[in-house]
């Protein structure tokens, strides 16, 4: 599961109802084969399962390994496996060098490359232009009496004239990418910046996929070699030579087919952490360590394998099943994502998804159930009503939006169900191992999910409805929201909308999933980053114009917080 931030608002007490029998489900055996499936996925060998890292590949294997002896017949583009792609981290070609007054300096201790350098060979006198910000409103602007700029390398201050903090006046004009496209309209030919302000945090050298390039290089000096271009330097060269990686994840698809027209879609990410580390979703701090992920989502991967075994021999036969173990779920809904935009079965055969993420960890006193997406179809709450067994209790929230690969599927008008057994304080960090697996507890929730789609059998396909957002799509750090859900595996220019909430902001302003924003008033939107500062700039009741791609067509759309 991506980072929680569920907000769970109902919460349903339930007592004990009988239910039909499970006669094929084996206790004994199906206990044996959980606790043997996530033994190996959460094993030290798996290095914590990371998306196109080794261990993926090793999980991966067994998963497919799995699935031929279920009989599952293959539903990927190559057997079992679907591939795709996703950009993270850089190289650096041999050529990257930065020299000052004829002087190299080291990269990576003095000056590194940021995600918006393009790649290039810039020689030039360096001229200073302060912190970069033109600012009509305010009347200030860094270039005011600088002339002849075309073609010089500028040095810039990261902060403005008043810090880099939430009150700042000039907020609206200190981000990096504002403060980059300004100066390449004044004719940069590259940028150093540099930080002297102690209220700003220097910027980091990751290259993930949430940043595009602009169209010069752009570096960042460390506080030695500051000094020295505040002081005595005149001129530059550097040449960038980067190159952002492209790796590959693997979904892996089997399928029964039971000769129906509707297909029940059965999915759970297998990918995890690895390492850890930065930028990963870890919330562990220190030496660097395998995060095992059992729980996360080892138990959801091994209840995918023991539920397909059963449905292979269900006599439930009206839905065909689509198993789905994702990858990339980590890093974004990567694998779900890549997989509603390119299935191998067609979508309006789809009738409904069910996706487990973390269902391992039911605790033995409470015994709460999490289940999302009961607001995606009107029988999911009857239905709840009915699979409550065993003194379990059902938290219920009705967005078909949330941190799991559900989500992908919500987006593409699909209902959708969503079981989780609750966050707990192993989440995300390297003590999410297979000792502390409930498994009587999972083995009760399948027993659940499988109640819930042999009920389902004569019903025909599922009525889809859209949901009222009741998670946030920006973190909650900001006032406003636009009410849509981003495409993070988008990596064109600016912010895709995957999804739309209903009665919010984007709605009401006629936006459109596959809408992509460029411009909020007056600062560019990029992509993530960009967008996310650029909506921190807003409170409720501001009109904001946007610049939306749609097509071939660039539209202006006010939308109103
Ligand atoms: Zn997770």
């Amino acid at each position: 599961m991506r980072k929680i931030t569920l907000l769970f608002i109902s919460f349903l007490f339930v007592g004990f109802n009988a239910i039909s029998q499970l006669s094929t489900f084996d206790d004994t055996k199906v206990l044996a084969n959980l606790k043997a499936h996530i033994t190996y996925l959460a094993s030290n060998k798996l290095e914590g399962r990371e998306t196109g890292k080794k261990g993926e590949e090793l999980a991966s294997k067994y998963i497919i390994e799995q699935f031929k002896k279920l009989g599952l017949e293959p539903k990927g583009t190559n057997g079992y496996i679907q591939e795709f792609p996703f950009t993270e981290g850089v190289e650096y070609g041999k050529s990257t060098a930065l020299a000052i007054n004829g002087k190299s300096y080291e990269r990576g201790k003095d000056w590194f490359p940021l995600a918006y350098s393009a790649n290039g060979s810039v020689k030039g006198d360096l001229v200073k232009v302060g912190f970069g910000i033109i600012a009509p409103s305010m009347n200030y602007n860094d270039y005011k009496d600088k002339n002849n700029l075309q073609g010089k390398i500028f040095l810039m201050e990261l902060s403005s004239p008043d810090g880099m903090t939430p009150h700042s006046k000039y907020k609206d004009y200190s981000d990096m990418r504002t403060k980059i496209d300004t100066a390449i309209s004044r004719g940069a030919a590259a940028i150093i910046f540099v930080n002297s302000d102690t209220t700003a945090d220097n910027p980091k050298g990751d290259f993930s996929n949430k940043t595009t390039p602009s169209k010069i290089p752009v570096v960042f000096a460390n506080s030695s070699l500051a000094t020295l271009l505040n002081s005595t330097a005149t001129n530059g060269s550097m040449t960038i030579d980067i190159k952002r990686l492209t790796h590959t994840g693997h979904n892996i698809i089997g399928f029964i087919d039971n000769g129906a027209k509707t297909t029940v879609v059965l999915g759970a990410h297998y990918d995890h952490l690895g390492f850890g580390g930065e930028g990963s979703g870890s919330l562990y701090r220190g030496e660097k360590a395998i995060h095992p992920g059992a729980d996360d989502n080892g138990s959801g991967t091994a209840a995918l394998l023991e539920m397909a075994r059963y449905l292979k021999s269900s006599n439930n036969k009206n839905n065909n099943y689509l198993i789905c173990s994702f990858s990339g779920e980590e890093k974004g809904l990567l694998g779900s994502n890549y997989y509603a935009k390119n299935p191998t079965i067609p979508l309006a055969s789809m009738n409904y998804m069910v996706n487990m993420d973390m269902v391992g960890r039911l605790k033995p006193d409470e015994k709460s159930l999490s289940i999302q997406g009961t607001g995606t179809s009107p029988i999911w709450h009857s239905l709840v009503d009915t699979i409550k067994r065993d003194g379990i209790k059902v938290k219920t929230t009705e967005s078909g939006i949330g941190p799991s690969d559900f989500t992908s599927f919500y987006l593409k008008d699909i209902p959708v169900i969503f079981f989780f057994t609750g966050s707990h304080n192993d989440y995300h960090k390297p003590t999410d191992t297979e000792d502390k697996i409930n498994y009587p507890g999972e083995l009760s929730v399948m027993k659940i999910i499988i109640n819930v789609m042999e009920a389902l059998n004569d019903k025909g396909k599922l009525t889809f409805t859209k949901t009222k957002e009741e998670t946030n799509d920006e973190t909650p750090r900001f006032k406003v929201t636009l009410g849509v859900v981003p495409d993070y595996a988008y990596e064109g220019e600016g912010m895709r909308i995957d999804g739309i909430s209903d009665g919010k902001p984007a709605a009401k302003a006629g936006l459109k999933a596959g809408d992509i924003v460029t411009q909020m008033d007056e600062i560019k939107v990029t992509d993530m980053m960009s967008y996310m500062k650029a909506l921190s700039k807003f409170k409720k009741g501001d009109t904001v114009n946007l610049k939306v791609k749609r097509g071939a067509e660039i539209k202006d759309i006010k939308a109103t917080f």
